[in-house]
């Protein structure tokens, strides 16, 4: 699904991305224009934000009401009838929301943590940001979690969340 989050739920647009949907999400991004960004490409607003969901061009809205993570997920997820789907999962950027692509591992050698590198398989690159993710184990406790909660279908094995940071070669 595509969303388009407002300034404040920065963690929720980041753990849809996650779970592979489209979220647009700018820290900075006033209300007027969240609205009109969402209008223009057929996103849903994700806010906390009474006022603004008054609006009448904001009319495809989710309002989330709680403050823990957890619950803000579960929300959206539940409101639109969305299940987590393993071939979805990890398909995006955190950070800019594009698609990732897969990495051969002997090419982010360089750039990631050596116990991520011995210890992970499976790594994807951002073309835009070129950032670096794996799966952490966070990822997979918040999948197990939601899967608990019957939002079903957790991957078998877990995949990346974190980021290289640095990147060696920028030292
Ligand atoms: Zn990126």
């Amino acid at each position: 699904m595509k969303f388009a989050a407002d300034c404040m739920l920065g963690t929720l647009a980041k753990w849809l991305i996650i779970l592979g949907h489209d979220v647009a999400y700018d820290s900075r991004i006033e209300d007027r224009d969240l609205v009109r960004l969402a209008r223009r490409q057929g996103r849903t607003i994700l806010t906390c934000d009474r006022r603004l969901v008054q609006r009448r061009d904001a009319r495809d809205h989710i309002l989330i009401r709680s403050q823990d993570l957890r619950a803000q997920i579960r929300q959206v997820l539940e409101e639109r009838g969305l299940r987590i789907r393993k071939d979805r999962l990890f398909r995006r950027c955190i950070k800019c929301n594009r698609r990732t692509r897969p990495a051969a591992r002997a090419s982010i050698r360089a750039e990631v943590p050596p116990y991520v590198y011995r210890t992970r398989r499976r790594f994807t690159r951002c073309p835009r940001c070129r950032r670096v993710f794996w799966r952490a184990t966070h990822v997979s406790r918040m999948l197990e979690d939601l899967k608990e909660r019957g939002f079903s279908e957790p991957p078998p094995s877990p995949y990346p969340l974190t980021h290289a940071r640095v990147r060696r070669s920028t030292k």
